[in-house]
Formats: structure tokens, sequence, C-alpha cells
């Protein structure tokens, strides 16, 4: 079944109990939930992180505290918010030591100062493995004439380009790096390694995003293409990505040149954000911003839902490892 046929699933009974709210603006399928609260917008997001599914178990709890953080907010920046306020849940294993949890909120309190919110709340329980969820509340502007300033998957229009901030694929060659224990022998391996462990959410752009204009987006956190079909499958349109432009890292090109393709299509936890309008308005955005924007390719009116990724003489390629589904895949 995967991950995505039981969030349908579960979704289709979620919304039979669902009484039609005039207040619900988006509702399940999307990066963040949005409701309207009087004269505010309110977006809301959750994820978990897993010792063992999510994260190595030799993983830094000040990272983790960063990283439970950082995916959070990447889902408010790819509706083009801000984060307000969250919740963190604990779950503990017996015998985890109280040095360990002050890391891990040490890390959390790191973040949560750099991206300009703060955790409120939360609750602690007894697990088998330890686990830590943050649901996130944010808030999105309204517009002159009282309306929603939002990206959301189901906006692409035929024609869109499609363009990602900053590099792909440098997350998970980290990943594969700190596996194998070859992080840290040089500074591209240290760098590869800090991009999987220390993600940078694009907050500041989803933000710039929203107000130039752009009204569809996702964060990239499954894989590129898989990622990119959900913006196809929401907006109904079809997808072509061409290879030869995806951003590359250079030190992704030295380390790992062979994987390097496969990893920046399908690799996830890139937390970069893939923004869809038409191309002048995101040439300007990419003239005019510090942090890469690169356009990889267009929507189409093709098949609904397919996304293509073609090489420079315009052959179809087909990647084995299709993205992250994260209930088949562990570490
Ligand atoms: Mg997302």
């Amino acid at each position: 079944l995967g991950e995505f046929g039981l969030i349908e699933r579960l979704a289709a009974i979620a919304q039979q109990g669902q009484k039609a709210s005039p207040h619900l603006i988006v509702g399940i399928g999307d990066d963040c939930a949005v409701w309207r609260v009087g004269d505010w917008v309110q977006l809301a997001t959750t994820d978990t992180m897993v010792a063992g599914v999510h994260f190595l178990p030799n993983m830094p709890w000040r990272d983790v505290g960063w990283k439970i953080v950082a995916v959070n907010v990447s889902d408010i920046a790819a509706m083009g918010g801000t984060p307000s306020y969250g919740l963190a849940t604990l779950g503990l294993p017996p015998g985890m030591p109280i040095a360990a949890l002050e890391e891990l909120y040490e890390g959390i309190n790191e973040a949560c100062t750099s991206y300009g919110l703060a955790v409120v709340g939360g609750d602690i329980v007894k697990a088998d493995q330890a686990f830590v969820t943050l649901a996130l509340i944010g808030e999105a502007a309204l517009d002159a004439s009282e309306q929603p300033m939002l990206m959301t998957r189901s906006a692409a229009k035929a024609g869109d380009a499609i363009a990602v901030t900053g590099c792909l694929g440098d997350s998970a060659a980290g990943l594969e790096l700190l596996k194998t224990g070859r992080a840290k022998e040089s500074p591209d391996d240290d760098y590869l390694a800090r991009t999987h462990l220390r993600p940078q959410p694009r907050l500041e752009i989803g933000r710039r995003a929203v107000q130039v204009g752009v009204r569809c987006a996702i964060d990239v956190s499954d894989g590129l293409l898989q990622d990119v079909g959900h913006v196809c499958k929401a907006s109904k349109l079809e997808a072509r990505l061409y290879s030869e432009k995806l951003p590359l890292s250079p030190a992704l090109k030295r380390i790992l040149s062979e994987e390097a393709l496969s990893l920046a299509a399908s690799g996830g936890e890139d937390y970069e954000l893939v923004l869809v309008a038409a191309r002048p308005l995101l040439e300007a955005l990419s003239s005019s911003s510090e942090v890469s924007i690169t356009i990889i390719g267009e929507m189409t009116a093709g098949t609904p839902g397919r996304v293509s990724l073609l090489n420079a003489r315009g052959e179809e390629l087909t990647l084995t490892m299709g993205g992250w589904d994260h209930l088949r895949g562990s570490l």
C-alpha cells in the first residue's frame, strides 16, 4: 500500500467525518492544512522522526532537535507562510540519559531561534524506540482584497516553469557517507554530511515567492521526482524535467559523480523548494535572490500526474530508485 496509498485511504475516512467548514481553506493533501480564524490565516503541519527509521541511531541529539524543527518549517515555507508556535512530543525508551534529552532540546532551541518560532508545550510518552514529533502552527498573509496569500500543490498551470532552490542530492549523499562511516574525511564529505544533519529550510524564499505572486510550490522531502509528482497529481498536469538542468553541488559531483543524478532526482530530504510559476516571474525572483533558483523544467497538459525526466537529447530517463516512501524504507 505504501505511505501515500495509506494517506489516501485514511483521508477518505477523515473527510467523511469532516463537517463542511467555511473556515477551512486547504485540508489533507498539501504541505500544511490552512484555515481562517477571523482576520488570520493559520497553517498547521506535523512531522515525526523515529530512531532507526528517520535518523541513524548515532545521529547527535542536537542535530535531531535541529532537524525536527527544520523539516516542519520547510512545510510552512512551501506554503509561503511564517512559523509561530510548536508542540513537541517525545517518545522515550527506558534508560535514555537526561543529557541526551537536554541536547535534543538545545538543538530544537537553536533552530527555533534561527527561524523565529517557539516550542510552547508537548507531551512525553514511554516507547520502544526514541522518537520526536513536532506539530507546528504558522500563519499566512492576506492580500489587499483580504484573500490568503498561499502556495499550494494544486495551483500549477500548463506552460508554467518549474524551478528549484539550492542544490539537490546533497542530503542523500550525506546520509550514504554517514552510513558507511566515510563522513568527515574531507571538507566535501563534511559538507554533505552536514547538509543531511542540518537542513536549512527556505523560509525567506518561500515568503518572497508568495509576495511576488508565485502560487504553487512544494518542498523536496521525499525526492524531487516524487514531490513534483505530488504537484502533478494535485494540479492534474504533466511535468517535464531536464536532467542536465538539475543543480548539483561541486561536492556531490566530486564525491559521488556516478550516483549524483540519481541522488538529485530521487534522493530525498533536500528541503529545498520547488516553485511553479510563469517563467518571467521565476527569473525575476532568481535574479534578486541570494540563494540560487534554477529553472529545471515545465508543466504541460500531457498526461495528468506524470513526471518525465529527459536528458540533453530529449530521451526519457528512468530511474530504478523511485524516491523515498517512508513506510517501505528504513535505515
Ligand atoms: Mg512537504
